[in-house]
Order: structure tokens, then C-alpha cells, then sequence
């Protein structure tokens, strides 16, 4: 049979490449992780064939027995990790299980109340750019500025006046325990569902280190692949609700905005939800907010602002508001030393979401390559050096000097091999 190399050497090399830079860099971008050799092994398989439209025993295909044994493993395991009722493992990504809700819940029009993306939320919460803000009536809420903390007064009083159809939980870039409790309060004040997008913190919910928020949502979403550390896709899940209530969110995925369901991703799915009932996830999963904790005590100890003043969860914001630099310098200076971050805004940041004033940093894919505290303090000490060198401009010699400990470090602690 004919190999990669000899069919396609362009596309090798960049593979080969990326293996390289994914083992040799340190990846600290908190939406990214490493899933095993299972979870990756079973998506290059024949269920990558099988077209399965329907839902397992009600395929509109025939020849779906075996597919439909991977989607039960899936959704059984998926019930038993969250402890809800009803599981739907087919959106093919986030941003789709994010589409099937609005279709699924609300109307085009209707106004529905999510976290500001430039305060921490998601694209798909209502951004004017997406979808979620260019068909439904968007109030955003957002952060108390003297605290970094959610508002939630301020969150109950423009829900008061807004009167919301749906209240949307969940973050791309929030450090603390949301309050899932006062959320729910807020929308049963106004007679709004409440909806919450676990996507960041689902790994961590599994393992019983941050609240689970099924006992306070009609309805949560997810992706899986991020503390969740199983493949790229979506996920949605609820509890308590009546069927038709469950009805309504299937026919949203499947046809409201998808077609076949991707068997092998699926499949991949039932993998990683099996790894993270086992007791070494929740090992890993308290490893992960330890290491993060340890990060953020030891940027403050060298003068870095953590936005909310630390973490509770995987993630955290550096706040570079009051540097001669920005958030886009930052994440090239620690890219040039192998250390893999993204820029991000911070509340009330004067620059646009491309510059920026801030960092996002986390630990699930360190700490999935083993890296315990010590070895995040020595990794938080080096990102504060490459920050220091863009104020004393001696960023090249920072930076080759970092680049070398991390690549050292990085051989100790290999991804896959
Ligand atoms: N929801 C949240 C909270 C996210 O952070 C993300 C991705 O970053 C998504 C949804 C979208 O997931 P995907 O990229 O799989 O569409």
C-alpha cells in the first residue's frame, strides 16, 4: 500500500512537523490538550464510512447496527460521567451543539442574554459576528471591573429590563466557579431557560473539580476535546426535562443544522468517556487546577496581574494593561521561546481583540504530559522572564535561552512516544 510520504510529501512534512512542535513546544493555549492514542487510533477506521442519519435504532440508512453499538457506548457513558438522562454526542463541534440549542429553544428575534465575548464568553454566546448575534437580540452581560468577578447583581438587573427568553452560562476565559445556582434564580425570574455551555470546564465537571451545572441547566453543551481530553467535537446534555423538551433537541442536530453524524468521531467519543471514568482522570483533573493554582501564585509573586486576582479552574488571564507592551508582543515573545500562549482581552481593554492587553494561559495539556507543580513554577518563571525581556530589551537572548530549558524539559516529559 502506498504511504504518505510517497503519495503526498508535502503533506508529510507537515505533519511530521507538527508532531515535532507539539512534543518540543510547551502548549499552554487552555482549549487544547493531547488525546491518547485510542481516542486518536479509533477515528482512523472504517466507521468513518458509514453514513448513520437518525439516531441509533431509527437510522434513515440501513446497515447501521455496528455504528449504532459505538453511538450507545457513547451516550451511556456520556450519562454516567455527568449524570444526566439525556446525552446527544453527533453536534460535530461546539459551535454546533451551540447552533442546535438556539434553533432548538428560541426564535430568530428573540432576545437572549450571554457573557460578552470580550469579558470572557464564546463567539456562538451572541458575538454580532456569529450567527448566535446575527439572528437573535443579543444582551450581553459581563464582568464587575473592580474585581474581574461575573456581576451577577448587575446580570439580575439587565435581565429584569431585558426580559431574556434564554440566559446563557459558560466561558472561553473565566477563572472562577461560575455561580450556576444564582444564574438559575435570575432565569426563573424572568421565566427564561437556562442554558450552559460547559466547553472549557466539562473535563474538570467530570471529575468533580469545578460544579456541575446539570443540577441547574434545562440544558448544557460541550465540546470534547478540550480538559475533556477526547476528540474534536460536541456535545449536549440535560436532565430533568420531559421528552419533548429532549425531542426538540434532537431534531435541532439532526436535520436543524447537520446531516450524517460523524461515526468514528462518535466512536472516539465513547473512547475518551470510558478514560475519564476512570480513576486516574480525576487524579489528572485535580492535577490540573494544582498546577494552575501554582502558576497563577507564582506570576503574582513576580508582579503579574492575574484578572479576579488567581483561579479556581484550568485556566487564567494575565492582565498586560499596565505594560509598554500588549497582549499580541507577549504571545510572539513566548512563541519565539517554544512556549505556545494566546493573546486575549481583558475587561475594559482599550485595544482591539487583534493586539490586545492580555494572555490566557492554562494546564490541561501540560499536566496530560505529566508536568506537576515544580514543574510549572519553573515553566511560570520563564514566561516571566520572557515578559521581563520586552521591558529590558534583551528579548533575543530571553528568549534562546528560554527556548533551550523548554525544549530539555519538554524531552523529559514526551506527549506520545
Ligand atoms: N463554547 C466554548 C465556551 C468554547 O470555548 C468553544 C471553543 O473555543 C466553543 C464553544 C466552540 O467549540 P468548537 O471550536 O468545537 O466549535
Amino acid at each position: 500500500s502506498v504511504t504518505l510520504d510517497d503519495f503526498d510529501a508535502e503533506l508529510a512534512e507537515a505533519v511530521r512537523n507538527e508532531e515535532r512542535r507539539q512534543e518540543n513546544h510547551v502548549e499552554l493555549i487552555a482549549s487544547e490538550n493531547y488525546a491518547s492514542p485510542l481516542v486518536m487510533s479509533i477515528q482512523n477506521t472504517v466507521l468513518t464510512n458509514k453514513y448513520a442519519e437518525g439516531y441509533p435504532g431509527k437510522r434513515y440508512y440501513s446497515g447501521c447496527e455496528y455504528v449504532d453499538v459505538a453511538e450507545r457506548l457513547a451516550i451511556e457513558r456520556a450519562r454516567a460521567l455527568f449524570d444526566c438522562d439525556y446525552v446527544n454526542v453527533q453536534p460535530h463541534a461546539g459551535a454546533q451543539a451551540n447552533a442546535a440549542v438556539f434553533l432548538a429553544l428560541v426564535s430568530p428575534g428573540d432576545t437572549v442574554m450571554g457573557m460578552n465575548l470580550a469579558q470572557g464568553g464564546h463567539l456562538t454566546h451572541g458575538n454580532p459576528s456569529n450567527f448566535s448575534g446575527r439572528h437573535y437580540r443579543i444582551v450581553p452581560y459581563g464582568l464587575d471591573p473592580a474585581t474581574g468577578l461575573i456581576d451577577y447583581d448587575e446580570m439580575e438587573r439587565i435581565a429584569l429590563e431585558t426580559r431574556p427568553k434564554m440566559l446563557i452560562g459558560g466561558f472561553s476565559a473565566y477563572s472562577r466557579y461560575k455561580d450556576w445556582a444564582r444564574m438559575r434564580a435570575i432565569a426563573d425570574k424572568v421565566g427564561a431557560l437556562f442554558w450552559v455551555d460547559m466547553a472549557h470546564v466539562a473535563g474538570l465537571v467530570a471529575a468533580g473539580e469545578y460544579p456541575n451545572p446539570l443540577p441547574h441547566a434545562h440544558v448544557v453543551t460541550s465540546t470534547t476535546h478540550k480538559t475533556l481530553r477526547g476528540p474534536r467535537g460536541g456535545l449536549i446534555l440535560s436532565r430533568g426535562q420531559d421528552e419533548d423538551f429532549y425531542k426538540k433537541l434532537n431534531s435541532a442536530v439532526f436535520p436543524g443544522v447537520q446531516g450524517g453524524p460523524l461515526m468514528h468521531l462518535i466512536a472516539a467519543k465513547a473512547i475518551a468517556f470510558k478514560e475519564a471514568l476512570a480513576p486516574e482522570f480525576k487524579t489528572y483533573q485535580k492535577q490540573v487546577v494544582t498546577n494552575a493554582r501554582a502558576m497563577a501564585a507564582l506570576l503574582q509573586k513576580r508582579g503579574y496581574k492575574i484578572v479576579s486576582g488567581g483561579t479556581d479552574n484550568h485556566m487564567m488571564l494575565i492582565d498586560l494593561s499596565d505594560k509598554p507592551y500588549t497582549g499580541k508582543d507577549a504571545d510572539a515573545a513566548l512563541s519565539n521561546a517554544y512556549i505556545t500562549a494566546n493573546k486575549n482581552s481583558v475587561p475594559n481593554d482599550p485595544r482591539s481583540p487583534f493586539v490586545t492587553s492580555g494572555l490566557r494561559i492554562g494546564t490541561p495539556a501540560v499536566t496530560t504530559r505529566g508536568f506537576g507543580v515544580e514543574e510549572c513554577e519553573q515553566l511560570a518563571g520563564w514566561l516571566c522572564d520572557v515578559l521581563d525581556a520586552l521591558e529590558t530589551g534583551n528579548s533575543d537572548l530571553v528568549a534562546r535561552q528560554v527556548r533551550e530549558q523548554v525544549t530539555a524539559l519538554c524531552r523529559r516529559h514526551p506527549v506520545y512516544q
